[in-house]
């Protein structure tokens, strides 16, 4: 037990501890491309790395990950610390290590890219879960298309028919006979037509899962830049300094999404562990509690919702007036 205490304190200080590269060796080299001769680990001639060898298979495989921009700039090392000490490793980053971290938006379109690879069959169950059928019929579902035999529109118009309301005690009809039918036709057209944009909205969505994501991020980082901005570990914290950090906070979520989506292919629970995960990276970065990052984050949602609501209702109401006065 006492082990297991101790052992914990040192991950602890490992998390809190920036990364440190490596001392500058006595050793003298020189360069295999323009055999200048010098200190240190790059040629400050011409830029090639002093421990160029002979070719080796592991010297193949880097310059393979290079195609992808993956050989240098320690992935390895990022992917590491964004698991185990997301929030520290962000500091750091945003305090100036740039060169010790994979830079944080070439990896936001990497780790996507991989993700949607994952979800489209490269799992272990080889079972593909991008389905734009789903999509589809959950929006049927819910605009109840191709099951309905007009009886929703016949109990609407009879109703509107006989519909009264009272005024200073006699009733007045509010519509008529030919007004009635006439707001029922175009009642249906457009929920055809709202049908038709939501639709052609979620599968963009689906096809454009990088651009989509990063304006989620832009859009929720707006209210979230609000509640993080005095914080005591980062004095001064700029809106785009809390954007990148909101970029890395987002790869590490698709990072654990990738894990647990290429193990476990059809269990749901793994998004829920990649929102817990967010919320310590948050907490490691900005120093609140992790009961106060929480509340925070769940504020910048509730704010982004219900602007979201409110602009819907605000498109649902001119929609409405526009078929009611000017159609
Ligand atoms: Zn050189």
């Amino acid at each position: 037990m006492e082990q297991l205490k101790e052992k914990y304190e040192q991950f602890k200080a490992w998390q809190i501890k920036p990364h440190e590269v490596g001392q500058l060796t006595a050793d003298k080299h020189e360069c295999a491309t323009c055999h200048t001769e010098y200190h240190g680990n790059y040629c400050p001639r011409c830029g090639q790395k002093s421990t160029v060898g002979r070719y080796s298979f592991k010297t193949a495989f880097l310059t393979f990950l290079d195609v992808w921009g993956l050989g240098n700039r320690g992935m390895f090392r990022t992917i590491r610390d964004l698991l185990f000490r997301p929030g520290y490793m962000i500091r750091d980053y945003l305090s100036g290590m740039q060169m010790a971290y994979f830079p944080p938006f070439k990896m936001f379109f990497l780790v996507i890219t991989l993700y949607v690879l994952v979800n489209s069959g490269f799992n272990i169950r080889l079972q593909n879960n991008i389905n734009k059928e789903d999509v589809v019929n959950g929006l049927n579902e819910s605009f109840k298309i191709g099951n309905d035999e007009n009886t929703d529109t016949k109990a609407f118009t009879e109703s509107t028919i006989n519909d009264t309301i009272s005024f200073n005690g006699k009733p007045i009809a509010i519509s008529k006979d030919k007004n009635s039918k006439k707001l029922n036709i175009n009642h249906k057209e457009f929920d055809l037509q709202v049908y038709e944009y939501t639709k052609i909205l979620l599968n963009w969505v689906k096809d454009h899962q990088t651009v989509s994501e990063l304006l989620l991020i832009a859009v929720l980082s707006l209210p979230m830049y609000r509640f993080f901005r005095h914080n005591k570990m980062i004095p001064d914290l700029r809106y785009s300094e809390f954007f990148v950090s909101m970029v890395y906070v987002t790869n590490l979520m698709t990072i654990i999404q990738i894990i647990g989506k290429f193990f476990l292919p059809e269990n749901g629970s793994v998004d829920f562990w990649a929102y817990v995960y967010s919320i310590i990276a948050l907490k490691q970065l900005y120093g609140y509690s992790f009961k106060r990052t929480l509340f925070k984050v769940i504020g910048a949602f509730l704010v982004v919702s219900s602007v979201a609501i409110a602009i819907i209702a605000i498109i649902g109401v001119l929609s409405y007036l526009y078929i009611e006065y000017i159609l």
